[in-house]
């Protein structure tokens, strides 16, 4: 008997082309690029009319010419029945195409490069960041498709306080970035003995979601003008990234003691940091700032380390143009960007879900408790 599949990705964050459907045991399918970009890697959809217990393979034929093509080995993809509920399936990554198989338990099931953060989540974030949380609507910015794009504050803005800044989400397929914002939200509302020690000292600025329309769009990399939103820190226009344009001059405003940038990395199986060694104006006090961080947070978590990471850049040799470097060099403060795995981590491997939403808000419970010992040595 033929089954008659039915591939979607019609809606938030959905990427996927269908190229050939007709054999549940190879299904042909090819990631579709960012928009105005080459980029590409995210993927996410739906398929329906499945049959029960039957082997079903699925092959992402382009998956070699994507941005980062390291990426698929040692990789497995998110599944759901319900779009709630996300597990890993076994992915075999052949040197072309990026293959899995599953027997499903249900009719229907989505697939996705990660488990996603919707624009329905996102807005039921930002009433518990509001009614739940205490924080406050300080401006609101607009993407190029014209989407909101909330600053929030966690405090009063008396003078004096240090001045924290957390934005996730720039690249817009990295989905555990806002994951990790709920984590940040679901800590304030705890309002723990922490927290409020943090709060005596400190502000907090939080940018939830820095590329809606790029992650609406089913993008990997870039926003609806296709500009990388991390490449664009020195030379943003309101016309190409608005997104870091706002950002930008809502920092000239406040001020910024201390910036995080919410990032997850395709490639390497652990959590880290990067910072701003190859500014020209690097500071020894950023240098101990940052060793510090690092030395608290591995400390506190197995979900942090600082074996694994990116390359450091050469004394002077940074690439201003990242938001850490930028802001870091402006503000002369303590400036990381946080990468989460795609992947796991492989200091503690979880088989059923790998890295995942959860794990990404645990990660912020404990960041949140580093910055909070450190509020009154940023300064
Ligand atoms: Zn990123």
């Amino acid at each position: 008997m033929q089954s008659a599949l039915s591939i979607t990705c019609d809606f938030d964050s959905g990427n996927i082309v269908v190229l050939d459907a007709s054999q549940p045991q190879n299904v042909r399918l090819a990631i579709r690029p960012d928009t105005r970009s080459p980029h590409f890697q995210w993927f996410h959809f739906k398929v329906e009319g499945m049959q029960v217990g039957e082997t079903h393979t699925f092959s992402l034929t382009n998956a070699s010419e994507s941005s980062y093509n390291r990426a698929w080995t040692g990789y497995n993809a998110v599944a759901s029945y319900d779009h709630k509920t996300w597990f890993r399936v076994p992915s075999h990554f052949d040197g072309k195409a990026l293959n899995f198989t599953c027997s499903p338990e249900h009719s229907q099931i989505w697939f996705a490069y990660f488990e996603p953060y919707s624009r329905e989540r996102h807005d039921w974030l930002m009433g518990q960041a509001l009614n739940e949380a205490g924080t406050e609507l300080l401006a609101t910015g607009k993407s190029v498709e014209g989407r909101d794009i909330p600053l929030l504050r966690k405090g009063d803005g008396a003078p004096g306080k240090r001045k924290v800044w957390i934005i996730a989400q720039q690249h817009p397929g990295e989905h555990m970035a806002e994951w990790f914002m709920e984590g940040v939200i679901e800590r304030l509302k705890e309002h723990d003995a922490q927290v409020q020690a943090l709060l005596a000292s400190a502000d907090l600025y939080l940018v939830p979601h820095m590329n809606p329309d790029g992650a609406f769009h089913g993008h990997l990399r870039t926003n609806a003008q296709g500009k990388d939103l991390n490449r664009a820190w020195q030379d943003s226009t309101p016309e190409l990234s608005p997104e870091v344009y706002f950002v930008k001059q809502q920092m000239e405003r406040y001020g910024v003691d201390m910036f995080l940038d919410v990032h997850g990395d395709e490639e390497i199986p652990y959590v880290f940091t990067a910072a701003c060694e190859g500014n020209p104006g690097y500071t020894d006090q950023q240098k101990t700032l940052e060793a510090d961080f690092r030395a608290r947070l591995s400390g506190l978590t197995k979900d942090f380390q600082t074996r694994y990471g990116y390359p450091k850049s050469a004394p002077g040799k940074a690439n201003m143009n990242l938001a850490c470097n930028s802001v870091g060099e402006r503000y002369k403060c303590l400036s990381l960007t946080l990468e989460m795995p795609f992947k796991d981590n492989d200091d503690a491997p979880d088989p059923l879900t790998g890295w995942s939403g959860a794990r990404s808000m645990r990660l912020a419970h404990d960041v949140l408790t580093v910055i909070g010992e450190m509020v009154s040595v940023l300064r």
